[in-house]
């Protein structure tokens, strides 16, 4: 039984892992602390206004906007979006 026993093992490592990485993500996008002065992914300066209007801003506007698209190519549970855009 101890192939069995390492099956649900690996099983719960996989989803500790999911949970893990989940909590990890939502921490790393949460905005939190001060705002950056430079795109922690461009390193292009961010400007005063949008970190006086985002606080806790960590990138730049383009930077902002692909991550926003490659959220919702991936994560899909943006529906408004796109029943929003059908309507247009
Ligand atoms: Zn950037």
């Amino acid at each position: 039984m101890a192939g069995g026993f390492a099956k649900d093992g690996a099983v719960q490592d996989q989803i500790d892992a999911t949970v893990e990485d989940a909590v990890k993500r939502a921490r790393s996008e949460l905005p939190a602390g001060e705002s950056m002065a430079r795109c922690s992914e461009c390193d292009n300066e961010i400007p005063a206004a949008r970190r006086a209007a985002v606080p806790g801003v960590r990138l730049c506007l383009p930077c902002q906007a692909e991550r926003d698209k490659q959220r919702k190519a991936v994560g899909g549970y943006n529906r408004r979006g796109s029943k929003d855009s059908q309507l247009r």
